[in-house]
């Protein structure tokens, strides 16, 4: 086992894994930027190097400067944590010709899913369900893509194969409006990813976002660790996220997940991954593969028992899966609220200091946060301040949980959007379960938001 990791990433992730490092009697290395000074885990941790200035392109992004870190610090592995490096396959590739271990997959497997075209084919071959659409990326000829849209049906989605975080995607209901969508996708994905490929994919019209954990080690062992639903979306930004998906049999959700897991072992995947679907009419669609950990990575903990950052760190450091497939068991439900520092009406960023910090607590609430009374929230990076988790034998009673939960949480000084939350834990059809992608907007245009 490795005797000290550096820790590449901040806030909350950046908590959670020095806490895993702790656990395993790992020595952390925090890199951070001028604006983190006093996060708590700058102060917790055993060796903290200021590395740059607030932007991250000039402190988390900055390869350099966290390569060099490691060398002076002696830490032997890097943890990218999520966002920033942590799904870039020349950092990985760097970390390892530097001599580091990267604690997660090979920059080959990276960037195989890095490339959403390549990802597609690649989850075609291992028997993955997708969403029926054109083989591989779209050709120039304006005549075979009329062709193509025909055989997949309207409405279709043109999607870039560089794209992320909701952005590069146009839906296209009438063949009239294709053939000129297409031009402009590309155009802009070029500009925005530096890949101008697109692709289509069949434009579902009302799914829910249901994906698959999985973990892989080195000796070709993959397991998947159940399903989380994360349908509450907003702009295509989880809110809140569960395990199990309510509603959706048992046996499909098997299915795809040994698929998922198989696909692993097929591809040599190591490391903690997901696969993401969108899940309509009883059917799996398979969207994208992150091969990093996830913000709402804890509901799965919950369930399970099994600490994946602990796992991840484990398989970096060489270690098998410590157990079978038929050894994971889920037990009760999940809730995650995702707890961000914003006017919960206009969604505008509310950073600043907090005046005051109260967390929840009691029978199965865990709260994964770096913040603390007095604590200044940068402006400069995400506005998520934390993670409320509530666990219970039933679906009902983790609504419940996180009710009082919600209830219980002060914090003064800026803006969130837990009046959001306490507002969507009463809906009657958040608590009824199964909505969809699109049921957040719908639901924030009827409130007038
Ligand atoms: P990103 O990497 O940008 O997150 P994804 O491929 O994961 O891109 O898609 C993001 C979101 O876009 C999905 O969660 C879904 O809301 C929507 N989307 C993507 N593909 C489709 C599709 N074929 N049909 C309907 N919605 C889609």
């Amino acid at each position: 086992m490795f005797k000290k990791v550096l820790i590449a990433n901040r806030g909350e992730i950046a908590l959670r894994i020095q806490r895993a490092c702790r656990e395993l009697g790992i020595k952390s290395v925090v890199v951070y930027s001028e604006a983190d000074r006093d996060a708590k885990y700058v102060r917790l941790a055993d060796e903290a190097v200021c590395i740059g200035p607030a932007p991250s392109a000039q402190s988390y992004l900055s390869m350099p400067a966290i390569i060099a870190t490691a060398e002076v610090t002696d830490a032997e592995a890097i943890h990218p944590g999520y966002g920033f490096l942590s799904e870039n396959a020349d950092f990985a590739e760097r970390v390892e010709r530097s001599g580091f271990t990267f604690i997660g997959p090979t920059p080959e497997s990276i960037r195989l899913m890095g490339d959403k075209v390549s990802a597609k084919q690649a989850m075609i071959r291992a028997g993955v369900p997708c969403v029926p659409g054109s083989e591989g990326a779209l050709p120039e000829d304006p005549k075979e893509i009329i062709k193509i849209a025909r055989t997949v049906g309207y409405p279709v989605i043109i999607k870039a194969a560089g794209g992320g975080g909701g952005r590069g995607m146009r839906v296209v209901h009438t063949e009239a409006a294709l053939v000129h969508a297409v031009q402009t996708t590309r155009a802009e994905a070029g500009a925005a990813f530096g890949n101008p490929e697109v692709y289509m994919e069949k434009f579902l019209e009302n799914p829910r976002h249901v994906e698959i954990q999985v973990l892989a080690d080195t000796f070709k062992n993959a397991v998947w660790l159940g399903e989380r639903d994360c349908s509450m979306q907003r702009r295509h930004q989880k809110i809140i996220e569960e395990a199990p998906a309510p509603g959706i049999p048992r046996r499909n959700i098997e299915k795809v997940g040994d698929r998922c897991a198989a696909a692993c072992k097929k591809m040599g995947y190591r490391g903690a991954g997901t696969f993401e679907f969108l899940y309509e009419n009883g059917e799996f669609y398979f969207i994208e593969m992150n091969t990093r950990v996830q913000v709402e990575h804890p509901v799965t903990e919950m369930v399970t028992g099994i600490d994946i950052v602990q796992q991840q760190i484990k398989i970096a450091a060489g270690e098998k899966l410590p157990f079978t497939q038929r050894q994971i068991e889920m037990r009760g439900h999940a809730i995650e609220c995702r707890i961000n520092a914003e006017d919960p009406v206009k969604f505008v960023p509310s950073p600043g200091r907090i005046t005051m910090w109260h967390a929840p607590g009691g029978p199965g609430v865990r709260v994964d946060s770096h913040a603390y009374t007095n604590y200044f929230v940068p402006p400069n990076y995400d506005s998520m301040i934390g993670k409320i988790i509530v666990h219970g034998d039933t679906r009902d009673q983790a609504l419940a949980r996180m009710r009082i939960a919600l209830s219980e949480t002060v914090v003064e000084g800026i803006q969130t959007n837990i009046p959001l939350h306490r507002e969507l834990m009463a809906d009657a059809k958040f608590i009824e379960g199964g909505t969809s992608i699109h049921y957040l907007e719908g639901w924030m245009a009827a409130h007038k938001r």
